[in-house]
């Protein structure tokens, strides 16, 4: 038996708020002595060894009985029991009969430009297990691209593609670049590259014959503009025939999946010759009544029974989410690289999107790698997406087994983001008090 083995007493530390005193208490005895990371005055170590989970790392794998350490914001240690080396003085929290995960990186969502809005947004998102929203180009203004550098107390990373590029629509967000000549799309992009947006978003969609969609020839324009500067290009799209000039034209990601029809073997042959390519599905409603009573923590009592009352079936919306779902899955299958995103600005619409995938035909596994380590991987987020040594300790605990169920997702006990656990009971009141 190993030393650390037998001196292991089942958990000094058992609740997961008492571990949060614990590790305060760790990180103020500190203050003035070191830089606050490991080891204070004394030699007892500000490790903290979550113990006894079975752990999804976000890459597909799965640890059962596993051992993951964090110092400070970071994990310095991942493995099963026999793997990992406690540090002496380390503080030890029993995960017992939990499961693990990493939190979630929303590739597509749309947040407010508002600083006190959008901080409140980033903490709903916290709250849901959401380690990093991508607010995809509808962002107005200094505020979202000067709130990337912030970490939010209890909230979530913000990434942002600034003002997105289109063609002219009235009547629709003038926050969008609206383009008509190739020279404009040009410098459209140059000013978001000015910006350091982390992604540029085009809309190529003719809004059901309402306007004219962005051309072959300026969405070319935009795509190699954006390569020049060493940015990627994600498209909103709704037509297959739109998503084969996109991808032919270079496209680096689609922020929906394929809309008007079941997508053909010239598509996926297309998609295969430029594997680096990413489908964020971003799938609609399924049209079906849902239970929402897994959202009674944030959301009014009043304003849930409304939302509940309106959750029936619809046939209209079943047959869009039937072709939706089918382009996933037949996409999936072909090995194309999935990411993940939810539209809209709901913090808890993660939890759907991940049974909708499911739904769709993916399996729960490959369901939580496309969001997590699916997406972090897709925009450039190297610390996080991964429950492994040296990314940022950013964790779901769960009462039960997603992979199991994926509805399960939502069975969430607490969240670690940054090595910190966020507060959801303050979030929660908040969000069901907040309301107008
Ligand atoms: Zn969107």
């Amino acid at each position: 038996m190993r030393r650390d083995e037998e001196r292991r007493p089942r958990a000094i530390v058992t609740s997961v708020v008492a571990l949060t005193t614990a590790i305060v208490a760790a990180a103020c005895s500190t203050t003035g002595e070191t830089d606050g990371s490991a080891v204070d005055g004394t030699g007892a170590s500000a490790v903290v060894a979550y113990d006894g989970a079975r752990v999804i790392t976000g890459d597909g794998g799965v640890i059962e009985d596993a051992v993951f350490l964090v110092d400070a914001d970071r994990f310095t240690g991942v493995g099963s029991r026999s793997e990992i080396q406690v540090p002496d003085g380390a503080a030890r929290v029993d995960l017992s009969g939990k499961t693990v995960m990493p939190a979630i990186v929303n590739a597509h969502i749309h947040l407010s430009s508002d600083r006190a809005e959008r901080t409140a947004q980033l903490r709903h998102l916290a709250y849901y297990g959401t380690s990093a929203a991508v607010s995809l180009g509808t962002d107005d203004g200094e505020v979202p691209l000067e709130m990337r550098a912030e970490a939010v107390p209890h909230g979530a990373r913000s990434l942002s593609a600034g003002r997105g590029i289109t063609m002219p629509e009235p009547g629709r967000s003038e926050v969008p670049h609206w383009v008509m000549t190739e020279d404009g799309a040009r410098a459209a992009v140059r000013e978001l590259a000015a910006q350091s947006v982390d992604i540029v978003k085009i809309w190529v969609d003719d809004r059901g014959g309402r306007y004219d969609k962005l051309t072959p020839e300026l969405y070319a324009a935009i795509i190699d503009e954006a390569g020049r500067h060493g940015l990627m290009v994600t498209a909103h799209v709704f037509y297959l025939e739109d998503a084969k000039g996109l991808l032919r034209a270079g496209v680096d990601a689609f922020a929906h999946g394929i809309r008007d029809r079941d997508v053909d073997d010239e598509l996926v042959e297309l998609w295969l010759e430029r594997p680096d390519v990413v489908l964020v599905p971003n799938l609609p409603g399924p049209g079906v009544a849902l239970d929402l009573g897994w959202l009674s923590g944030t959301v009014p009592a009043d304003e849930l029974a409304e939302m509940q009352e309106a959750s029936v079936d619809r046939p209209e919306a079943q047959a869009s989410f039937g072709i939706q779902a089918r382009n996933l899955a037949r996409l999936s299958e072909a090995g194309i690289r999935i990411a993940f995103g939810t539209d809209g600005s709901a913090a808890w619409t993660a939890h759907q999107e991940l049974e909708d995938m499911v739904r769709a035909g993916m399996t729960p596994s490959d369901v939580i790698v496309a969001a997590t380590g699916g997406s972090a991987a897709f925009m450039g987020l190297d610390d996080l997406g991964n429950i492994e040594a040296g990314k940022s300790a950013d964790f779901i605990v769960l009462d039960a087994n997603p992979l199991d169920d994926i509805t399960n997702t939502r069975r969430i006990s607490s969240v670690f983001l940054r090595g910190v656990e966020v507060d959801r009971a303050s979030i929660g009141e908040r969000e069901r008090n907040a309301r107008p």
